[in-house]
C-alpha cells in the first residue's frame, strides 16, 4: 500500500491466474492450454513476418488488424465490421465492460463463472448481480428475465464445463432486447454450439472468442468480439482511446494463419475430446463425481478427499492442476485435457492418493 495509489487500486481485487511453473517439464493441467502445438503454418507465418532481419518489425502493426479480421470473418460467414480484435479475449472482455456493459443498472452473470468478470466489474465500477446455478451446476435461463444492465456468461461455462444448447441462448437474447447479452465461447470448439449464426437476427448479441484455447495461441494473446456492427464500433472507440494496437505483428501473422489451417485445429480438437472423455472415465473409476464436460478441462470431486489437500499433493509431484477458494466449489478440481501421456501421469499420482 502507499499514498500515491489512486482510489480505485485501493478497493481492486487483482484475478490471481493459475501458476506458470518455472520447472523443466511439469504436468501442467491448471490453465486450461493447449496441449499440442499450433499448425505450423503459424509458425511459417511468424517466420515470414520477420523476414530475414525483422525489418518490418520497425513499422507499427495495422491498427485495425484488417487483413486478420477479414480472414475469421469469412471463417464465421460474418462481415469484417462485424469482428473485433484484441490482445486475447480478456483484454476484449476489458473493453466490453467498458464499452456496452457501464449503465444504471446491474449486469448479470452466474454465482460460479469465470473469475475475472467480477474484477473487471470493480475495475470499471459496473454494478453486478451473481446468478446462482443450480445444484448440477448448470445455468438456469429463466433467471436471466429479471430487469438488467447487461448479461454475461461462458458458454461452456467455465470452471464447470457445462454447455446450454444454442435453443436456450437464443431465448437469453430473444428476451433481452434492451441489454447486451455477452455469449464467452472460449471453450466453444470444444463440444458447444456456437451463438454467432443468431448475429444477423440479434443487434444486441455479442459473442467473444479466444485463439488461446482451441487453436494453441495463448502464448500469442489474441481474442476476437463477433457482433452487430454498431456494437463492434462501440468497441473500437473504446479501444482507439486507449491503445491503437493491441495486437503486434506477429500476433497478427500468426493468428490469422491459424484461421487458415482447418485440418489442423479439427485433428487437435478432436484429440482433446477423446482424451476428456477417456480422462472422465478413468477419474469416474477412481471415485471422482465428474461434471460433465464440454469444454478441454473437468471439473471433478472427489467424497473422500479435500480437494486443495489433493491439489497440493499433485502439485509435490509437478502435476499442477486448478483448485478455487470459493463458496460451493472449494472441494472440487478443475483439471485442464493434456496429451493422453499427461493424463495417464495424473491417473497414476491419483491412484496413489486416492487408490
Ligand atoms: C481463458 C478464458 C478467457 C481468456 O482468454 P485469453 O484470450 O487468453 O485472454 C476468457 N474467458 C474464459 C471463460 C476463459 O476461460
Amino acid at each position: 500500500m502507499s499514498r500515491y495509489w489512486s482510489d480505485i487500486v485501493h478497493r481492486l481485487t487483482p484475478y490471481v491466474p493459475g501458476e506458470q511453473p518455472a520447472l523443466a517439464h511439469p504436468v501442467k493441467l491448471n490453465t486450461n492450454e493447449n496441449p499440442y502445438p499450433p499448425s505450423p503454418a503459424v509458425v511459417s507465418a511468424i517466420r515470414n513476418e520477420l523476414g530475414e532481419h525483422a525489418e518490418s518489425l520497425r513499422r507499427y502493426p495495422d491498427p485495425t488488424a484488417r487483413a486478420l479480421r477479414e480472414t475469421v470473418a469469412a471463417h464465421h460467414h460474418l462481415n469484417a465490421d462485424q469482428v473485433f480484435a484484441g490482445n486475447g479475449s480478456d483484454e476484449v472482455l476489458a473493453t466490453v465492460f467498458q464499452a456496452l456493459l457501464k449503465h444504471d443498472k446491474p449486469i448479470l452473470f452466474p454465482d460460479i463463472t469465470y473469475s475475472f468478470y467480477p474484477t473487471y466489474a470493480r475495475l470499471y465500477d459496473v454494478a453486478y448481480r451473481t446468478i446462482a446455478l443450480d445444484d448440477a451446476f448448470k445455468i438456469r435461463i429463466d433467471d436471466y428475465t429479471q430487469s438488467n444492465g447487461g448479461i454475461l456468461f461462458p458458454n461452456p461455462n467455465a470452471p464447470t464445463g457445462h454447455a446450454l444448447p444454442l435453443s436456450d441462448i437464443k431465448r437469453v437474447v430473444a428476451s433481452n432486447p434492451d441489454s447486451v447479452v455477452v455469449v464467452d465461447e472460449a471453450y466453444v470448439d470444444f463440444g458447444a454450439q456456437s451463438a454467432i449464426s443468431l448475429i444477423g437476427q440479434y443487434p444486441n448479441l455479442l459473442v467473444v472468442h479466444t485463439t488461446s484455447k482451441s487453436r494453441s495461441l495463448a502464448g500469442m494473446r489474441v481474442g476476437f468480439a463477433f457482433g452487430d456492427a454498431a456494437l463492434i464500433d462501440a468497441l473500437n472507440r473504446v479501444k482507439d482511446s486507449f491503445n491503437s494496437y493491441p495486437l503486434d505483428r506477429l500476433a497478427q501473422a500468426a493468428a490469422t494463419a491459424a484461421y487458415m489451417d482447418d485440418a489442423w485445429f479439427g485433428d487437435c480438437t478432436e484429440k482433446v475430446i477423446a482424451s476428456r472423455e477417456r480422462l472422465t472415465a478413468q477419474l469416474t473409476a477412481l471415485g471422482f463425481d465428474v461434471v460433465p464436460s464440454s469444454a478441454n478441462f473437468l471439473f471433478a470431486r472427489h467424497a473422500g478427499y479435500d480437494a486443495a489437500t489433493l491439489a497440493a499433493r499433485l502439485k509435490e509431484k509437478e502435476i499442477f492442476v486448478r483448485h478455487f477458494k470459493a463458496p460451493r466449489i472449494d472441494q472440487h478440481l478443475r483439471i485442464s485435457i493434456g496429451t493422453d501421456a499427461e493424463c495417464d501421469t495424473l491417473v497414476n499420482a491419483l491412484k496413489e492418493i486416492v487408490g
